[in-house]
C-alpha cells in the first residue's frame, strides 16, 4: 500500500536570519571601533507621517542595538527642495557619516528624485542612487556579494533569505511580480546576477497565471492582498510574499484566515491585521514561504545595518586598517 502524505511548507523565518545578520554586523561594528571608526547613520525624516516616524525611531534604536551612530534629521513640512539639498551635501561631507537614507515618502513639493542623486553614491545605503542602480546591474557575473554596489534593501533581503535558508536559486525559474524601482526591478536584477531565470510581471501581463505555474520562486510585490492564489502556485514551489497589506473589513479577514483563531483575536483586538500579496491557502501548496508578518519585512532594517557597515568599511575601512596597525606597533 502506498500511503500518500501531504509534505508541510518550509516556513522561511524572516526574525531569525535578520537576528543572525544583525549579530554579524554588530561583530563587524566592534571590528571597525577597534580601528577608532563607528559606522554612523543620518536619517532624514520631514514632516511628521506616523509611520515613517515609526520606522524612523526603529532604525535609530537599531543602530544603538549595533554599535552604531545615528543622527536624525527633523526639518519641518514647510522645508523646501534646495533646504534639503543643502543639508544632504553637509551630510555628504561629513567623515563619521557613513550612510544617508531619506525616508519616503517625502511631500508632494519636493523633487524626491533630485534629493535622492545628491546622496553621494558611497553613502546611498538605501540603493536609490542611479549610480548603484548600475552598478547593481553591471554585476551581472558576480552578484551583490561582490560587494560593488550597495544594494536596495528589502530585494538584499530577500536574496539573503534564499541564501540563508538554502534554496537553490541558479537554473531556477524565477517569477517576480511587479517592476518598482525599489522591489521588483532590483529584486529581478539579483535573481538574474544568480543565474535564475527571471521572468517579470506587472499591471499589464495577460494572464499572469501562466508564469506564476511554471514558477520554482515565486517573488510577490504587487501591494494586492492575497492576489496569488493556490490556482496561480506550482506545488513545491518557494514563495517570497513582500507585500504588506492591512485588511480593516471582517468579512476579508474571514474569507483569507477562516478558522484562524489567533488571527480572528488579533484582529478583535486591534481592528486589522496583515495580508501578504500572496493568498495563505496558496502557503499549503508551497515547498517554503515567507510569512507575512515575520518574512521579507522582518529584514529591511537588518540589511539597511550591513549596508551601512558595508559603506564605511569601503570608505573609511583602509584608514581603519591603518590605525589598527599603528596601534599594535605602538
Ligand atoms: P509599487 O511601487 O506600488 O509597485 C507595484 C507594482 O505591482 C507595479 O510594478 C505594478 O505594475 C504591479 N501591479 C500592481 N497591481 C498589479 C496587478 N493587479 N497585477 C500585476 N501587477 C500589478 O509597490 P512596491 O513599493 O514595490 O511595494 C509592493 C508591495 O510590497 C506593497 O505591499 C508594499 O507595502 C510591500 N513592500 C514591503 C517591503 C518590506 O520591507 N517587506 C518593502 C517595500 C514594499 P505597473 O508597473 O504596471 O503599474
Amino acid at each position: 500500500m502506498v500511503l500518500r502524505m501531504k509534505a508541510t511548507a518550509r516556513i522561511l523565518n524572516g526574525i531569525e536570519i535578520a537576528a543572525q545578520i544583525k549579530a554579524e554586523v554588530a561583530e563587524e561594528a566592534r571590528a571597525l571601533a577597534a580601528g577608532g571608526i563607528t559606522p554612523g547613520l543620518a536619517v532624514v525624516l520631514v514632516g511628521h507621517v506616523a509611520a515613517s516616524e515609526i520606522y524612523v525611531r526603529s532604525k535609530v534604536k537599531t543602530c544603538a542595538e549595533l554599535g552604531m551612530f545615528s543622527e536624525m534629521l527633523t526639518p519641518p513640512e514647510s522645508v523646501t527642495t534646495e533646504e534639503l539639498l543643502d543639508l544632504i551635501a553637509g551630510l555628504n561631507a561629513r567623515d563619521e557619516i557613513d550612510g544617508i537614507l531619506v525616508q519616503l515618502p517625502l511631500p508632494a513639493h519636493v523633487d524626491t528624485r533630485r534629493l535622492l542623486e545628491a546622496v553621494s553614491p558611497d553613502k546611498d545605503v538605501d540603493g536609490f542612487h542611479p549610480i548603484n542602480v548600475g552598478r547593481l546591474q553591471s554585476s551581472a557575473a558576480h552578484g551583490v556579494e561582490a560587494g560593488t554596489a550597495l544594494a536596495p534593501c528589502t530585494p538584499a533581503g530577500i536574496m539573503e533569505i534564499l541564501k540563508r535558508s538554502g534554496v537553490p536559486v541558479a537554473g531556477q525559474h524565477a517569477v517576480v511580480l511587479g517592476r518598482s524601482e525599489i522591489v521588483g526591478k532590483p529584486v529581478a536584477m539579483m535573481l538574474l546576477n544568480a543565474s535564475a531565470t527571471v521572468t517579470v510581471c506587472h499591471s499589464k501581463t495577460v494572464e499572469i497565471g501562466r508564469y506564476t505555474r511554471d514558477a520554482d520562486i515565486l517573488v510577490a510585490a504587487i501591494g494586492r492582498p492575497g492576489f496569488v492564489t493556490p490556482e496561480m502556485v506550482k506545488p513545491g514551489a518557494t514563495l517570497i510574499d513582500v507585500g504588506i497589506n492591512r485588511i480593516t473589513d471582517a468579512a476579508e479577514v474571514a474569507r483569507f484566515f477562516p478558522g484562524d483563531v489567533a488571527r480572528a483575536a488579533q484582529f478583535a483586538t486591534r481592528g486589522s491585521t496583515l495580508v501578504g500579496d500572496i493568498h495563505p491557502a496558496a502557503f499549503a501548496l508551497a515547498g517554503a514561504y515567507t510569512p507575512v508578518p515575520g518574512g521579507v519585512g522582518a529584514l529591511t532594517i537588518a540589511m539597511l545595518m550591513k549596508n551601512t557597515v558595508q559603506a564605511a568599511k569601503a570608505r573609511r575601512g583602509a584608514a581603519a586598517g591603518r590605525s589598527v596597525v599603528a596601534a599594535a606597533k605602538a
